[in-house]
């Protein structure tokens, strides 16, 4: 890249305060060097954020680096993985150190947070776009997957949905948002929480999960279609928090439709419902019951009083 490639390494990626003991080669080498556990699988997941894609150009630096780690370890909580290391691949259109201040405290505030080491990448110039890799555990066989739900199992997700839809609306321009609210539901789209100790909690309990990343009913389909099964939503039973202060019918479509969330939907056989509930008094967000697997593929929805709901958005499509 530039002259400053290695110092700029040195200066912002190597300072992170971490030392696993795990890393025996970290950043500076060829290559990074770990040491695996036993009897555990090695769980890995990539995203990638583009700038004007995934974030807008101005967005602030600090929410930039906390959402491209948060949304991978949300990969690792919707396996059930116990985060490890990551790796950062960053093209930047320049070296401009408030950028990079920003970014690496949100980058590196989550990482602590979580115990996940960086441990290597790659730094070129070009337009402004952030890969991360997330490694994680999960002990033999345990790991969450989209294809186990089966009928009868119940549905569930975690936290509240369609904050961050309401906020990336609201940045759009298609919405107001009342001023009380909008720190709150900034603070959903821009920096999510990874619901790693619930995913964690799930091993052995759930029969699938997913992370909602582009809106529920799109999500909860990948579960379906992998497993082969239809499901039953209750639209009106959705979570929502107070500052989904739109109309009903709004928040529905919110809800069902934008992504963002970064909350698990899962499913869980009815006789371990119990032992979930004992489970999630000690979670740090709610879990609510939404819906129920069914035999007949699809997807439908209906409302309280037992009428039909149709969908009308299927959530975000990078390619549409
Ligand atoms: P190489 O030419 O061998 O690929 P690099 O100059 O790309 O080496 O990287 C030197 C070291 O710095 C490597 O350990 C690499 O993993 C690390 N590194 C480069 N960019 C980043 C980054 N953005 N974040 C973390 N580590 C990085
Ligand atoms: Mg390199």
């Amino acid at each position: 890249m530039l002259n400053s490639e290695f110092s700029l390494i040195q200066r912002y990626f190597a300072q992170q305060n971490m030392d696993r003991s795990d890393v025996l080669l970290g950043i500076g080498d060829d290559a990074a060097l770990l040491r695996s556990p036993f009897h555990q699988e090695l769980v890995v997941s990539l995203d990638m954020l583009v700038a004007g894609r995934h974030f807008f150009l101005d967005a602030d630096p600090y929410s930039v680096g906390h959402k491209s780690l948060a949304v991978n370890l949300s990969d690792l909580a919707a396996m059930g993985a116990e985060p490890a290391w990551f790796t950062l691949a960053i093209a930047l259109p320049e070296v401009d150190e408030h950028w990079l201040t920003g970014f690496c405290q949100g980058l590196f505030r989550l990482a602590q947070q979580f115990g996940v080491q960086l441990v290597g990448g790659d730094t070129t110039r070009g337009a402004l776009t952030i890969a991360i890799q997330a490694h994680g555990w999960v002990p033999q066989g345990q790991a969450l997957r989209r294809d186990g739900a089966r009928p009868g199992d119940i549905i569930f997700v975690t936290g509240t949905l369609g904050d961050a839809g309401l906020a990336l609306a609201a940045a759009l321009k298609q919405i107001d948002i009342p001023v009380q609210h909008k720190a709150y539901l900034q603070a959903r789209l821009d920096r999510p929480s990874p619901r790693i100790q619930q995913g964690r909690d799930l091993r052995g309990l759930a029969s699938a999960a997913i992370d909602i990343s582009d809106g529920l009913a799109q999500d909860l389909g990948h579960i379906l279609e992998r497993s082969q099964v239809g499901a039953r939503l209750a639209v009106d039973d959705l979570p929502r928090s107070s500052a989904l202060a739109v109309s009903h019918d709004v928040a529905i479509a919110t809800q069902l439709g934008a992504g963002d969330d970064y909350e698990l939907c899962f499913c869980v056989p009815p006789e371990r419902v119990t032992q979930l509930q004992t489970l999630t008094q000690s979670w740090d967000c709610a879990c609510t019951r939404i819906g129920i697997i069914e035999a007949e593929l699809g997807l439908r929805c209906c409302r309280g009083d037992g009428s039909d709901y149709h969908i009308e958005s299927t959530g975000y499509d990078h390619f549409c």
